[in-house]
């Protein structure tokens, strides 16, 4: 048995799977929002003691575990972890999960090892190339190339980063025109409550009260979008002219067979918004005789953590 962890800004997701990477156990935590990296290391190791109960284990007798973490991967140790508290510097996560946990830890790019996990036991399995596009509080994205992950020299396939207006909305990243200042779901808060405070009706907020959180979820854009919230549907409207914009441009760079979409949003907006998405990216796609499908994620919310675990299955990882 393998353990796999996501660990993302708002959730730790564990699963514990067998050799056929079945989910046999899982646990999900909230991630700490205060307290230092080794604070978020021992709420990983709490959720994957859960998980392991879950599956009826002990953590010790795990064969590895693997880590799908933000922030820049360098073997065990990670960096620069953004929308992780106090994280801005480098912190040995392996070696502290090794600690409290006990088998061996491999860890690498979040985004990276849920593409893997995609194209190796979901819907990019038919496929030696691919794009995953990962729509959540960011955008990430990932490669696979002749069956394998293409890293570049370790920051390739920033499709957030992709520019689809020059000298448009300021990006998370400093930058100005990202795809990811107008589709990426901090961007988008950020941006309706600009819109509230002009003195713009919305929903949006209310709803997040009534659910006691203190961001816009997936599943807040998803209500107020059943309401048809007209300021929702409008930055929904403008994610959407956006993702199809920045996927149809890296789909004119590498001709790759097929496009996967995951993330928070992708995976709960789902069919309706992906098909949204594919006539977004129509008009822009060069090649347009024979476009890649848009495919959503097979293996939807577990896609980060079970990636995680097939990286630590194997020997040749992902790396970050
Ligand atoms: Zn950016």
């Amino acid at each position: 048995m393998l353990g796999g962890v996501d660990l993302g800004g708002t959730k730790i997701q564990v699963v514990i799977v067998d050799e056929q990477f079945t989910v046999l156990g899982e646990h999900r935590a909230p991630t700490p929002t205060t307290g230092r990296p080794a604070g978020v290391a021992e709420a990983i190791a709490d959720a994957v003691r859960e998980a392991a109960h879950a599956a009826d284990t002990d953590p010790a007798t795990l064969e590895g575990i693997g880590v799908g973490s933000p922030g820049e991967v360098d073997g065990g140790v990670v960096t620069g972890a953004r929308n992780l508290p106090g994280w801005e510097g480098a912190f040995g996560l392996a070696d502290a999960l090794l600690d409290e946990l006990g088998p061996p830890v491999s860890i690498g790019n979040d985004v990276n090892v849920a593409t893997n996990a995609e194209a190796s036991l979901g819907a990019g399995r038919p496929y030696s190339s691919m794009l995953g596009v990962f729509w959540g509080t960011g955008v990430g994205g990932g490669i696979v190339l002749d069956g394998k992950p293409w890293v570049g020299r370790g920051a390739a396939a920033e499709i957030g980063h992709v520019v689809v207006k020059v000298g448009g909305a300021k990006c998370p990243c400093g930058r100005h025109g990202c795809m990811e200042a107008y589709a990426g779901r901090g961007a988008m808060e950020h941006h309706a409550r600009v819109l509230q405070r002009k003195g713009e009706h919305t929903d949006l907020f209310e709803i997040m009260e009534k659910r006691g959180r203190d961001r816009l979820t997936s599943g807040i854009w998803a209500r107020a979008l059943v309401r048809q919230d007209r300021m929702a549907v409008r930055i929904v409207d403008r994610a959407i002219e956006a993702l199809g914009a920045g996927i149809a441009s890296a789909v004119n760079l590498l001709d790759v067979e097929a496009v996967i979409l995951g993330g928070g949003l992708g995976v709960r907006l789902g069919d309706p918004y992906r098909r949204r998405i594919e006539d977004a990216m129509l008009p822009h796609v060069f090649a347009d005789e024979r476009p890649p499908p848009l495919l959503l994620a097979e293996l939807g919310d577990h896609g980060g953590a079970i990636g995680a675990a097939l990286l630590a299955g194997d020997p040749q990882p992902v790396k970050g």
